[in-house]
């Protein structure tokens, strides 16, 4: 990629990542021997998390680096959000197809803003030449038996969704980049708003804070990675339950409903994915305190919908009629 920047051997990309990193009390042992040692607090339990990006498949290849390892670490911190977990640590395994210098200050650049801003250590990893993919994984706490779970929903609970839905999968609908999502014709927004869509698509949010809070409060949750309805039947199934959507509660950003009509906003809405938004259930007496949650974690609350006795995941429209999408979410090996 740079020419004036050297090719390095492995030991010396480990030390360009190591040089970078900030410290955590608990860390015992960092990045440097056969493993790392680290000290959980008494009292509380570890939650584990792994997953792994591949270029191509979930990122385009022309993603900027930085947003590459933005994504790398958000991506696993959804899923501790998810679990209504404070993250602590994380390994790395980096392989790469060849040892350059520039690229991986850019992939730290973005890796290490989002590890700052939520005081996650880097202890660890592995780094190979191979083709782009990065797997991390990433470890929280979480008070002894609170974290939230995919079988916990009830009938009669709600169901709720934080940030918006639809924008990641936009973006790369209009991308056109991937096979699963033809590009769109021609994209009717502007630049800034086609931006907006971009943003969520390289640099997604975990709902760290929010995930936090929802422990005390919701039943299931699960982040919003495959798509919307796909990700509800794993709360469905788990948890022995229906679950009703209103398709014309979803949220939207305005930059998605300038770009798309209202039927293909519904479908990136529902079916998309690659949102990291957390979507849970909870009891209606709960209701106002997740409402004053939009406020104090800085994020948009929406009920979409509610937990019923019965199984599968239903979408109706406006009318009450169900609506039938082509896909409920992505699948690898489909
Ligand atoms: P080993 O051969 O014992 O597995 P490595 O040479 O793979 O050791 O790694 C040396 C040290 O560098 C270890 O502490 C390992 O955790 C760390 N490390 C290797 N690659 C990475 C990476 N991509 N990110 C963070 N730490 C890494
Ligand atoms: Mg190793």
């Amino acid at each position: 990629m740079s020419t004036d920047l050297p090719v390095l051997a492995e030991f010396e990309l480990i030390d360009r990542i190591r040089s970078r990193l900030a410290h955590r009390d608990d860390v015992v042992l960092g990045i440097g021997d056969d493993g790392a040692i680290v000290q959980p607090p008494a009292g509380q339990q570890l939650v584990i998390a792994m997953d792994t990006l591949n270029s191509g498949v979930h990122f385009p290849h022309a993603t900027p680096v930085d947003a590459i390892g933005w994504k790398a670490l958000a991506v696993n911190l959804s899923d501790l959000a998810a679990m209504g977990a404070q993250p602590a640590w994380c390994t790395l395994s980096l392989s790469l197809p060849q040892a350059d210098a520039a690229w991986m200050d850019a992939f730290l650049d973005g890796f290490l803003a989002l590890a700052r801003m939520h005081d996650v250590a880097l202890i660890g990893g592995d780094t190979t030449r191979g083709p782009l993919s990065i797997s991390v994984a990433v470890h929280g706490f979480v008070r002894r038996d609170a974290a939230l779970r995919r079988a916990a929903a009830r009938p009669g609970d709600e169901v709720w969704v934080s940030g918006t839905l639809g924008d990641a999968a936009g973006a790369l609908a209009l991308l056109g980049a991937t096979p699963l999502e033809p590009a769109a014709s021609a994209p009717t927004g502007d630049a800034a708003t086609l931006g907006e869509l971009q943003v969520r698509l390289d640099r997604p949010t975990p709902r760290v804070a929010l995930g936090r809070e929802l422990a005390a409060l919701a039943h299931a949750c699960i982040d919003v990675s495959d798509g919307l309805l796909a990700d509800l039947a794993h709360i469905a199934c788990a948890s022995a339950v229906a679950i009703e959507i209103e398709l014309s509660a979803l949220p939207a950003s305005d930059a998605l409903r300038a770009t798309f009509d209202s039927e293909r906003v519904s479908e990136l809405q529902a079916t998309g994915g690659d949102d990291y938004e957390l979507c849970f259930t909870a009891p209606a007496a709960n209701a106002e305190r997740i409402a004053q949650l939009a406020a104090s974690c800085d994020v948009r609350l929406t009920r979409i919908g509610r937990v019923e006795a019965g199984a599968g995941v239903r979408a109706v429209d406006a009318a009450g009629r169900v609506w039938e999408p082509a896909r409920t979410g992505y699948a690898h090996f489909a």
